[in-house]
């Protein structure tokens, strides 16, 4: 459930509001006052009437860019922060650092989030077969410790895959 705060007086999880004072905007209203509509064609010329193209703009962009719509769930989920945009960390992931979204969830801030109730079907599936999949790993580990293979249990246990599991569902 997303709410929207004033940014000066409530704390807030991402900024939502148009680009500038340091934040960039990403997710905020790019259609201006005084100037023409690129969504209607007119000009708003009072605040507030530029929102219903706002929502167009909003929906056709998670229909068209499927980046932006990662982006909108991962706000939803919010496993998305500010001190990391999404698309720093998904610029970071295509170059090669397959653990940065690993580091993210290891924050205390997402590792709660993960186990709260989400509402979006993909993502609850998602972090399912993870859990799933990680018990199964944690299971196999603990009879690893009987056969006193510590090294190769040290190893999987430094994993970043494993330390986030660790922080996220124990
Ligand atoms: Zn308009």
């Amino acid at each position: 459930m997303c709410k929207v705060v004033n940014l000066y007086k409530e704390p807030y999880d991402v900024y939502i509001g148009r680009a500038g004072k340091g934040k960039s905007g990403y997710f905020g209203n790019p259609i201006l006052k005084g100037k023409r509509c690129l969504y209607c064609g007119m000009i708003h010329d009072e605040s507030g009437t530029t929102l219903d193209c706002y929502r167009d703009y909003l929906n056709k962009r998670i229909k068209e860019d499927a980046e932006f719509k990662a982006n909108v769930k991962a706000l939803k989920g919010k496993i998305v922060s500010e001190d990391e945009p999404f698309n720093e960390m998904l610029g970071k992931y295509r170059s090669g650092d397959r653990t940065v979204f690993l580091r993210a969830l290891q924050k205390t801030k997402f590792s709660n989030a993960i186990q709260l109730d989400h509402d979006d079907e993909a993502l609850k599936e998602a972090i399912d077969r993870y859990k799933n999949i990680m018990e199964l790993l944690d299971k196999s580990l603990a009879e690893t410790v009987a056969n006193d293979d510590d090294d190769f249990l040290r190893a999987i246990k430094s994993t970043e895959i494993y330390v986030t599991y660790n922080k996220c569902f124990k």
